[in-house]
């Protein structure tokens, strides 16, 4: 077996300045140390200024990753039953070439849409998807796939609001007087504004924390509403009512800057504090509270963050929140405004690398990759290609993707760099090199900054890259084309040169590592970047969004009470892991946190086995009694792998598959679960 690398005592033969492509918002540069082609340390670099030379305890543990037991070293082809996860393996020609041949055979008999390609963030890179591996699929006519599992609702609400306005930098928040943290858990997912917060804090900013959870900012809050999931919507409601009602709002900035403003109002006033209280299960004074700080602190901020929208009405209630800023009148100054993803502030666009229009082929949403694995699915799926994902830790009713994976007519590919959960189901596994591997380039979507990140250390084993490999299969399935931009740099340059400002963005990644943006890194909202709409307004009641709501824009759509699943499941991201990357490495067993009356009403305490269940699956864990979540909700960590709970089942398996009002996300907040003692684990 390898040995894993310690963290050296002696200074590595080299510090490599490169950058983190995972699915966070900070865009960390990076220092690595690397001895003989291995990485021996990865820590914090300068080049982004928001790094400030310290990263995530997570990804200082990337060398366990890159080197550790679970890490795939070369092609493998099924050995055992499926499942199983016994493979034999074989060389990358024989792997390309059973690859290639059921590719053909299912596109030939089926249809292309019996080939359906799966990925997600796994590296938020512009070289890793989108590439080599999109010209693949359309040219082989497969099914597309609506990458929707998160940010789609937010996407779709902040696109429609405001055309995708870049947002407040993490760097402006120290200058707020009042900070409004929404669904948002920074400790965790996108840690270098916190200090940005304390800082603002110790000059007498004020802090809210709107979050079912305790979390850490919470708890340094100066008012933390609790509020039940999926009642976001009905509170950012009432704040709007409350600012037209008293007269807070700002009338002169939204007849020069918003149309809709009718409409938004007319959906606001079926709200009052007390009405949102109700749904929400906070105080009606602590609504007040905010409403008052909010009218009367500029500047003032909202970290809209993606908690919120993992619920039926996610969509409208991103689109209530990203509209308190301009109902409020909080733009125009430094600190002041709204972040959501700050992603569109690169308007790169990766049709020049894909080289491939667009199909008209079906789309399926990966929010249901079950229902698409069933096998009277018409046309069925008959070539799975999974990569860039751990889609059975992921997806929503994992019992059914479960079914689908173990189907013996379904032939599945996993390409992915340790032995995931998914990649134990496949036929073929083949193996990806990670992130200081190969070349990437990345742009935050918290931090204002792009890299482009030469390879730092040997790949480990067979490993190749995604556009190389994509590039290969291309071939020997006979789609590729003379012409075709196959490698990394040719593809990068092609992403780069749609910037008029290509050869400027070409030298300071070459001379410091990072680029910044046209609005460079701190944009001020209406000063700097202003609504990317046709007309260059807000749009606070955009037909579309209005049309594509099931009972249309900002209408509050209840769950209906299930009194055999009484308890909310919310599912967030932890410290442990990135989505469920970086899993293997977590081998502590996962903990079902629970309120203390909801334990004391089921008779359990902390450390209790416990079954949690509801009529789509079960999850065999243990009880953390804390009043960390609040009574009524009950919390499991988002990603889990099999090896982290005693039935090897993760929240996904109680999640229901219905989609958001917008955006067709995932309702993952939406599962409603009973917990009870289980039978003590042997
Ligand atoms: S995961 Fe986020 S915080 Fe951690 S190193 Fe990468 S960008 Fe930085």
């Amino acid at each position: 077996m390898p040995s894993i690398p310690v963290r050296p005592t002696e200074p590595p033969e080299s510090l490599v300045q490169t950058a983190c492509p995972l699915d966070c918002p900070d865009a960390c540069s990076l220092e690595v140390g690397v001895e003989g082609g291995r990485v021996v340390s990865v820590g914090g670099g300068r080049a982004n200024p928001v790094t400030e030379g310290y990263i995530c305890a997570k990804v200082r543990r990337f060398p366990e990753r890159l080197y550790g037991p679970d890490r795939l070293r070369r092609p493998g082809i099924r050995a055992g039953a499926k499942g199983a996860g016994e493979f034999h393996d074989v060389s990358w020609d024989e792997a390309f070439d059973a690859v290639a041949r059921r590719l053909l055979e299912a596109r030939d008999d089926f249809g292309g849409e019996s080939i359906l390609p799966y990925s997600y963030g796994g590296s938020n890179g512009y070289l890793s998807q989108d590439t080599t591996d999109e010209r693949l699929f359309r040219r082989l006519g497969a099914s597309r796939l609506a990458r929707t599992i998160c940010a789609a609702p937010t996407r779709r609400a902040a696109e429609g609001l405001y055309g995708k306005m870049p947002g407040v930098s993490y760097e402006d928040y120290a200058e707020a007087r009042l900070i409004v943290v929404w669904g948002a858990n920074p400790s965790v997912t996108g840690i270098h504004l916190v200090p940005k917060i304390y800082e603002a804090q110790k000059r007498g900013a004020r802090l809210v924390v709107v979050d079912p959870r305790s979390t850490p900012l919470a708890r340094r809050a100066d008012l933390h509403l609790a509020v039940r999931p999926g009642a976001d919507l009905p509170v950012a409601l009432s704040l709007i009512h409350w600012l037209f009602e008293t007269g807070r709002a700002d009338e002169g900035f939204l007849a020069r800057h918003a149309t809709g403003v009718g409409g938004l109002r007319a959906a606001a006033r079926l709200w009052t504090l007390d009405q949102a209280a109700a749904a929400a299960g906070v105080s009606a004074a602590d609504l007040e509270r905010l409403a008052l700080w909010y009218a009367e602190m500029s500047p003032a901020v909202i970290r809209c963050g993606w908690g919120l929208e993992r619920n039926r009405n996610g969509g409208s209630a991103a689109a209530a929140i990203m509209a308190l800023p301009a109902v409020a009148g909080k733009f125009g100054v430094r600190g002041g405004g709204y972040t959501m993803s700050n992603s569109p502030a690169w308007k790169f666009d990766s049709a020049a690398a894909e080289g491939a229009p667009e199909t008209g082929t079906r789309i399926v949403n990966m929010n249901r990759l079950g229902e698409a694995l069933a096998p009277e699915t018409a046309p069925p799926v008959k070539v799975l290609f999974v990569y860039n994902s751990n889609a059975l830790a992921t997806a929503p009713l994992q019992e059914k993707v479960r079914e689908g994976l173990l189907r013996d007519d379904l032939f599945t590919v996993v390409f992915d760099q340790v032995m995931t959960d998914t990649a134990r189901h496949a036929d073929v596994v083949l193996p990806a090199t990670a992130f200081l591997e190969h070349r990437e380039m990345s742009r935050g979507y918290g931090a204002y900054v792009l890299h482009d990140a030469r390879p730092v250390a040997r790949p480990e084993g067979e490993a190749r890259p995604n556009v190389d490999v994509f590039a290969e299969l291309c071939r020997r399935t006979g789609v590729a084309r003379s012409g075709d931009l196959e490698s990394a740099e040719e593809i990068g340059a092609a992403i780069l040169a749609q910037s008029p400002r290509a050869e400027e963005i070409r030298r300071c990644l070459d001379s410091t590592g990072a680029a910044f943006p046209d609005s460079g890194a701190r944009p001020v909202q209406f000063v700097d970047v202003f609504p990317r709409t046709p007309d260059g307004k807000i749009r606070l009641f955009p037909e579309a969004l209005d049309r594509e709501s099931p009972a249309g824009l900002y209408a509050f759509r209840e769950l209906p009470d299930d009194a055999r699943h009484p308890l909310a499941l919310i599912s967030p991201a932890s410290d442990r892991m990135i989505s469920s990357t970086l899993g293997e490495l977590d081998r502590d067993p996962a903990a079902l946190e629970i309120h203390p009356e909801d334990a004391g009403r089921r008779g359990l305490g902390s450390g209790d086995p416990v079954r949690v269940f509801n009529g789509l699956g079960e999850v065999l864990t243990f009880a953390r009694v804390t009043a960390e979540v609040r009574p009524g909700v009950v919390r499991l960590p988002k990603g889990l792998w099999a090896r982290h709970t005693r039935n090897g089942r993760g929240a996904n398996a109680l999640c229901p598959d219905t989609l958001t009002d917008l955006g067709g996300g995932a309702c993952f907040n939406d599962a409603r679960v009973e917990v009870e003692r289980s039978a003590s684990p042997e």
